[in-house]
């Protein structure tokens, strides 16, 4: 990120500047949100074909899209040509879904139909509605600890596996089941999955359920689809509410060595929503970036859908799924983005992703680094980095402590380390600077040196979202040595996000409803309302 300091002189903004209008110029298109003309429509097409091997586009048709929307000719012929005019270069025909299965010859004619369209065909599962309900969640969800309920798993995956050898697993593939079967296979440390026994390494609901789900993973989902289908390929998507991934059977480390390939929800949606709200677009970035670094070459890609979003939220979400590193954005589903302004917005905006992407591919995101455990409790702090994201700290996310990074920022989520005195101990011996939550500052009194000059301390105050409220003048402070450790400098208001890169790449998004002037590195820039600027070298 040393370079990212010489964005000094003008040629590099020329070259900006001439990258975007040529990127407007052959989208044929101007701002957010316009929708597309006709004419744009084959050059989309042709661009996104290009460009599948950085970045594709892919959406999904549910198990009823797949009854409501290809069970006839002209229904497979204009959601074909819907896929092609929007920039999709693959889809995922799901085999069930809220206890209704698709049809054998509607799947495999759909499926044959898609690839002689030109698109990559894959199949998915939603595990809901499926056997016994569990005690939370209404019927949504099952009790996994229930042998019949394990069957009809095993079923659905074997059916799936009979037609795809890619298969997606949304995001339902959890259980808080707290039954009395439940309680008592937890009571006596032991998951029973058919004839097979495994210890659980602790008495707590979530060392049952992520024990839990690991195992009906490996018996009833991989195993049993690989039976049928020695090339099968099973995909796990974890949901975007990352806190609770523990407490539900969401076990990251272990379920990501297990399957074949990893997924992230990237659905942040509009962060006043009454229904929705609450998740600051940031979130998006974190959680690629967290689980790409558990995952590896086995992440996928991002997954957000329609719900709660405008025009503006949508585009959003993919910019912050692009920018994660994802090599793929999977727009959630067919059947709810028919309607409604989205997916104009997201057309209209697709070369641009797709350049972006393309940088983004080319490097690695440089930060202040910050440590989340796996199935690490947030206790006060929960979502704290998708907030310090929004006020201007760029951020790299770790799941192992990060002992030879140039700044950290670290949280309550960090105790879950038993190393963690040590370990900052040492960071801190090293006189780079470190940024700590109140709360976990408090914790650490008498265990490490809180009085050091590298050392200061973020007034969270148990509300995360309270950061939000922080003036410009206290974030330019707290921004500058931290940023000093990248020999970068950033001053901006509030809810104005900087993500760096190697190589000398920056970004700049703007998630106010206003344009802002910001200075990055002794440069003034001008940002639109919920626009992005950056910069590649
Ligand atoms: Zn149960």
């Amino acid at each position: 990120m040393k370079e990212n300091a010489l964005c000094k002189g003008l040629a590099p903004f020329f070259l900006d500047m001439m990258r975007w209008w040529i990127i407007v110029f052959l989208a044929g298109l101007g701002q957010l949100p316009a929708a597309p003309s006709a004419d744009s429509s084959p050059e989309l097409r042709k661009l996104a074909k290009e460009s599948a091997d950085i970045h594709r586009f892919s959406t999904l048709f549910t198990a009823q899209d797949v009854r409501d929307h290809l069970s006839s000719e002209a229904g497979l012929a204009e959601a074909i040509q819907w896929c092609q005019a929007s920039g999709v270069t693959k889809v995922y025909l799901e085999e069930s879904r809220d206890g209704y299965q698709a049809e054998r010859p509607t799947l495999a004619r759909a499926r044959d139909s898609f690839r002689a369209g030109g698109l990559v065909a894959s199949g998915c599962v939603t595990t809901s509605r499926v056997g016994k309900p569990s005690d939370h969640w209404g019927s949504y969800i099952s009790c996994y600890t229930d042998p019949a309920t394990q069957d009809r798993v095993q079923s659905s995956f074997e059916y799936a596996a009979s037609l795809f050898d890619e298969i997606m697993i949304d995001d339902f593939w959890f259980t808080e089941c707290t039954c009395s079967n439940c309680t008592a296979a937890r009571r006596a440390r032991l998951v029973t999955v058919g004839p097979k026994t495994y210890p659980v390494s602790g008495d707590t609901w979530a060392d049952y359920h992520c024990e839990l789900m690991l195992r009906v993973s490996q018996d009833r989902v991989l195993a049993a689809a690989k039976r049928v289908n020695p090339q099968a390929r099973l995909i796990i998507k974890y949901p975007k509410w990352y806190e609770k991934f523990q407490d539900r059977g969401y076990d990251v480390v272990r379920e990501t060595a297990a399957f074949d390939r990893i997924w992230v929800g990237t659905e942040t949606r509009d962060y006043t929503d009454r229904e929705w709200g609450g998740t600051p677009q940031y979130s998006g970035y974190f959680l690629m970036r967290w689980l790409g670094g558990i995952g590896g070459e086995k992440c996928g890609g991002g997954w957000f859908d329609w719900l709660g979003t405008s025009e503006r939220t949508y585009v959003e979400q993919a910019r912050q799924t692009v920018l994660g590193g994802a090599h793929e954005t999977m727009l959630y589903c067919f059947g709810g983005i028919q309607h409604g302004a989205d997916i104009g917005a997201l057309r209209a905006n697709l070369p641009e992703l797709l350049a972006v992407a393309g940088e983004v591919r080319r490097r690695e995101p440089e930060g202040i680094a910050v440590y989340k455990p796996p199935n690490s409790s947030p206790q006060e702090e929960p979502h704290v980095w998708d907030f310090v994201g929004m006020i201007g700290l760029p951020l790299a996310p770790y799941h192992e402590f990060p002992t030879n990074a140039p700044a950290a920022f670290l949280s309550v989520q960090a105790l879950a380390d038993p190393h963690l005195a040590e370990e900052l101990g040492g960071f801190i011996a090293a006189r780079r600077p470190v940024l700590l939550t109140d709360g976990l500052a408090r914790r650490l009194t008498g265990l490490v040196n809180l009085t050091a000059t590298n050392v200061s301390v973020l007034p969270v105050g148990g509300q995360p979202k309270s950061l939000l409220d922080l003036p410009q003048t206290r974030l330019d402070d707290l921004r500058v040595p931290l940023l000093g450790a990248f020999h970068a400098s950033f001053r901006a208001p509030n809810r104005v996000a900087l993500y760096l890169f190697t190589h000398g790449g920056w970004v700049v998004e703007n998630f106010n409803d206003a344009p802002v002037e910001v200075v990055l590195n002794g440069q003034r820039l001008n940002v639109e309302a919920r626009g992005w600027r950056w910069h590649w070298q």
